[in-house]
């Protein structure tokens, strides 16, 4: 798969070079006053920017609502929409690595983590950090803090706005993290364990007083091979917990054999890697986080 992957991105490259060298190089300055282009890698990280540019600028993201950044290869718009923007926004912890690797190669627009400052935890049984740092709201506080001074850095002009806009997501922010606390605190000690394909609660699990546990650590890695899931079925069954959860950008077949052995039932679709579709109530970041936390209280407090 990673064959695959290196293959592909050698001839993105090799496209997208001609491609962009066909393209004036200054495309990216704005009028004073426009605010700025701001491209990201997913539509977390979208909704969350839209929040600080408002009005004053504009945001495009490049996995679409669906699916999930680990694995996503790029088609030519995306490569076009960094090239057009005044700086690229990626998650970073190694979410967007091969992303990154092939965009940079194509195009000169800043690349800016905004995951900086968050203290990473790393993947189980390896030395590579999780990336699922945003699933905390504490942790979106500091991506909001590095956006906001980055946003004000390349465009100084607009810094009330941004600066304003910041402080009311903070806000918002610090409301859905005494919400988030408020609502597991009558999770029991023993029920208080989320179980999904994909190990991507560590960070909100560290933060909330939850174990996390996944049929497999990461989407990029070898997914759902029969070791996994039968450590899975056992530990579903030693643990006794009333629910298990699948993912909207995951596939669902295996957690349903999972549910299937052990008689625990899925209690709900929950979102990690993207925010939901229109209609789904996940819309936003804030909205998605709502719903992740109203779906672990249903499945596991009893
Ligand atoms: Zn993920």
């Amino acid at each position: 798969m990673f064959q695959k992957k290196s293959l592909l991105s050698l001839s993105f490259i090799l496209i997208f070079s001609f491609f962009l060298a066909a393209c004036s190089s200054n495309e990216a300055s704005t009028e004073a006053g426009d605010g700025l282009k701001v491209t990201t890698s997913f539509s977390v990280l979208g909704d969350i920017i839209e929040n600080i540019i408002g009005d004053h600028g504009s945001v495009e993201y490049i996995v679409p609502v669906g699916e999930e950044p680990h694995e996503y290869e790029p088609v030519p718009s995306d490569f076009q929409k960094v090239a057009d923007a005044d700086v690229f926004y990626v998650n970073g912890l190694d979410l967007e690595e091969w992303l990154e690797k092939v965009v940079s190669n194509a195009s000169d627009t800043d690349i800016v983590a905004v995951s900086e400052g968050v203290t990473p935890i790393p993947l189980v049984g390896d030395d590579e950090d999780d990336p699922h740092a945003w699933l905390s709201p504490k942790n979106v506080i500091t991506y909001v803090e590095n956006i906001v001074n980055d946003l004000i850095e390349r465009d100084p002009e607009g810094e009330s706005i941004y600066r304003a806009n910041a402080d009311a997501y903070i806000g918002e922010l610090q409301e859905l993290d005494a919400w988030v606390e408020e609502e597991v605190a009558g999770i029991s000690e023993e029920h208080r364990v989320i179980i999904v394909s994909e190990n991507a609660f560590k960070y909100f699990g560290a933060d909330y007083g939850f174990d996390t546990e996944g049929v497999w650590e990461i989407n990029s890695h070898e997914e759902g091979t029969p070791q996994q899931i039968s450590r899975l079925v056992d530990l579903v069954n030693d643990r006794n917990v009333p629910a298990v959860f699948v993912e909207s950008t995951v596939d669902k077949r295996y957690m349903e054999t999972i549910s299937n052995e052990t008689g625990v039932p899925i209690a709900g679709e929950v979102y990690t890697d993207a925010i939901g579709a229109a209609g789904s109530g996940a819309e936003t970041y804030i909205d998605m986080i709502k719903h992740n936390v109203s779906v672990f209280v249903e499945g596991l407090k009893q």
